[in-house]
């Protein structure tokens, strides 16, 4: 294969486990701003183990928290707490030591329920599939190059929103998170975390006329196909006042 291509499907599949983190574990399993049919949610959960080792229930915890004391002591990944640049490299583990406290995953998602997934022994150790389908593809050395870039990419793009999204860009609210559209345009909408900060259970981000959140289109197109329903819209209502 090229290494043309071998890019393209890296980037492809970079990509899908973005739009999943924010469509699947964040705004419908963390927030509850829709629900998606048990299906996509099969699917985007297994892609996810597979290609990036979150567990949902961990990731909605750790989120849950971080709203909860949002840029205050007890954020787990704030940069007024820790500084821009430690959050920024060091998401990574900040969001290990909460996620691997049980008393924080029970404290903050009683209402999860494990899906079949969740159930199944070494479900955990998923990433080491992922590694062996991107050397199955690429073989071993130029999958193994591609499977670290992933990782780390995804690592950093979940990181530039908790670190950079949280000081610098522009507010349409008040509260100390920020809007760059060019990380929502990597992050699948992630990006406009000023909006999301402000109305957390929202489906969508996007709120003024020249602001674009990735996901919502998919979001939209799932409800087309009758794969989605959103449950949850207040920044609609913020739009029209
Ligand atoms: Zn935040
Ligand atoms: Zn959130």
């Amino acid at each position: 294969m090229s290494i043309g291509w071998m890019c393209v499907i890296t980037l492809g599949i970079l990509q899908m486990s973005v739009f999943f983190t924010t469509i699947y574990l964040h705004r419908a399993v963390t927030h509850g701003g829709l629900h998606l049919h048990p299906v996509v949610r099969f699917l985007m959960h297994l892609e996810l183990t597979v290609f990036t080792g979150v567990m949902p229930r961990e990731w909605a915890a750790v989120h849950r928290k971080h709203h909860q004391f949002s840029d205050k002591e007890g954020d787990p990944h704030s940069p007024y707490v820790y500084g821009l640049w430690k959050v920024f490299f060091g998401n990574f583990f900040y969001y290990r030591s909460e996620c691997k406290n049980p008393a924080v995953v029970r404290k903050y998602t009683p209402d999860y329920r494990p899906d079949i997934i969740d159930r199944t022994p070494g479900a955990n150790y998923g990433v080491l599939l992922g590694l062996a389908i991107f050397m199955l593809m690429f073989g071993w050395a130029w999958g193994l190059a591609a499977w670290a870039f992933h990782v780390v990419a995804y690592i950093l793009l979940n990181s530039s929103v908790n670190s950079i999204c949280h000081m610098i860009g522009s507010r349409n609210f008040d509260n100390l998170a920020t809007n760059i559209q060019w990380i929502a345009l990597l992050t699948a909408g992630e990006g406009l975390h000023n909006n999301h900060h402000e109305f957390p259970s929202s489906a969508r981000l996007s709120l003024r006329r020249w602001e674009f959140d990735p996901a919502w289109a998919v979001i939209r197109l799932l409800e087309m196909l009758g794969l989605a329903s959103v449950s949850r819209l207040p920044i609609a209502k913020a739009k029209a006042a």
